[in-house]
């Protein structure tokens, strides 16, 4: 939640977070898919960004993001090894984390049970389409698949799905970065901790490289370094440069981390699309086809909103904002962005 402004990002979070809790309610989930609700921690540096900070948090209040503000002599009892002299910061206790591999395991072993077949390694390389246009099945590497609704979550891949179905969707890969430490002892970092200026440069329209640093501890003792973005297409070279900045960073705000090695670094491609929002719901220009893709760094905390909202428009409703869909699905629309230069 911490990161989102006010707007239909931040509704869609605010959704998956509750439903989040609610699948990890069930027996043993928890512990299964490692989902700990430990709270994000928004440190500034300097009162100008603590004011910034402040005002952002304000507007999330206003839309029931829960956010507690916390003084300079508050921060170390929340959070003991971070670095002294930070101005304040606010404490989100909404924020989650969850170990994706595990997560979508287990959901997988749901599906399965609830009916679903799994296939991996099997590439579609076209949307059937009827003489009308409309949606008829996939053809795959390995065969045809016949259906009337075919819902494209290619993640970072949506644009050339979209494209197989003769249609058009902006996604591209935004390149980020994480370094790995060697495991920790539990609670060691408690929180999602990062800098102030994180917000901003989620919300950059810039390619150029940004990095601000973002830490966070596993229950497995790793702690995960972060964040880097920048659009270089699908380059998967190792920078040191980048790395070198987030272990900077990460230093900065956790000064105990210079005497902690780092095990490996791994990057991948977030899904980026031009506004910043995935596109969810049924594309109007092909009958039949849906996306469920283009959700940049927030794909696995909006995957439980989004999941929801597709079995909502499959099974029939719609996403006029007076029926019963549970988020009004037009800010999401696919077919929002004009045909041209795509
Ligand atoms: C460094 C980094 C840090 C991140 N941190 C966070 C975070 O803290 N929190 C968070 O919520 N998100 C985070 N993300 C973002 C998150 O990883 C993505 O938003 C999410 O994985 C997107 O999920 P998806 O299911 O839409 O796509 P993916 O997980 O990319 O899945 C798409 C799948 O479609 C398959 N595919 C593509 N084309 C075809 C085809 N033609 N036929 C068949 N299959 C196809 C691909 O092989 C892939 O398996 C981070 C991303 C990065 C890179």
């Amino acid at each position: 939640m911490s990161d989102k402004e006010p707007g239909p990002e931040l509704e869609l979070a605010l959704l998956s977070g509750r439903l989040w809790g609610e699948l990890a309610g069930e027996p043993g989930i928890a512990a299964a898919v490692e989902y700990d609700l430990k709270g994000g921690l928004v440190v500034a540096s300097s009162a100008e960004g603590l004011v910034a900070l402040e005002g952002l948090a304000d507007g999330q209040r206003a839309v029931g993001v829960e956010a507690v503000a916390v003084g300079a002599g508050q921060l170390h009892d929340i959070e003991p090894k971070l670095a002294k002299g930070l101005a304040g910061g606010v404490l989100y206790p909404q924020d989650a984390q969850v170990m994706p591999t595990l997560a979508a395991a287990h959901v997988v072993r749901l599906a399965r049970a609830a009916g679903a077949s799994l296939r991996t390694g099997c590439a579609v390389t076209e949307v059937l389409r009827t003489g009308a246009g409309a949606v008829r099945g996939v053809r795959t590497s390995e065969g045809e698949i016949h259906a009337p609704a075919v819902v494209n979550a290619a993640g970072t891949w949506g644009g050339e799905l979209a494209a197989l179905a003769g249609t058009s969707l902006p996604v591209l890969p935004r390149r980020g970065f994480v370094l790995v430490t060697e495991p920790l002892p539990p609670r060691t970092v408690r929180h999602k901790v990062y800098a102030a200026d994180y917000v901003a440069d989620v919300a950059s329209d810039s390619a150029a490289l940004q990095t601000s640093p973002v830490v966070e501890g596993t229950a497995a003792g790793p702690v995960l370094i972060g964040a880097s973005r920048e659009r270089v297409g699908f380059d998967r070279s190792f920078s040191l440069p980048v790395a070198r900045a987030l272990a900077a960073g990460a230093t900065r705000l956790f000064p105990f981390l210079e005497g902690v090695r780092a095990m490996r670094g791994y990057l991948g491609f977030r899904p980026y699309m031009p506004d910043h929002l995935p596109a969810i719901g049924p594309d109007a220009r092909v009958p039949g086809l849906f996306h469920a893709c283009g959700h940049e760094g927030a794909g696995i905390g909006l995957a439980t909103g989004t999941g929801h909202l597709i079995a909502q428009v499959l099974t029939g409703k719609t996403s006029d904002p007076d029926l019963d869909l549970d988020l009004d699905l037009s800010p999401f629309r696919p077919d929002r962005f004009p045909e041209e230069g795509l």
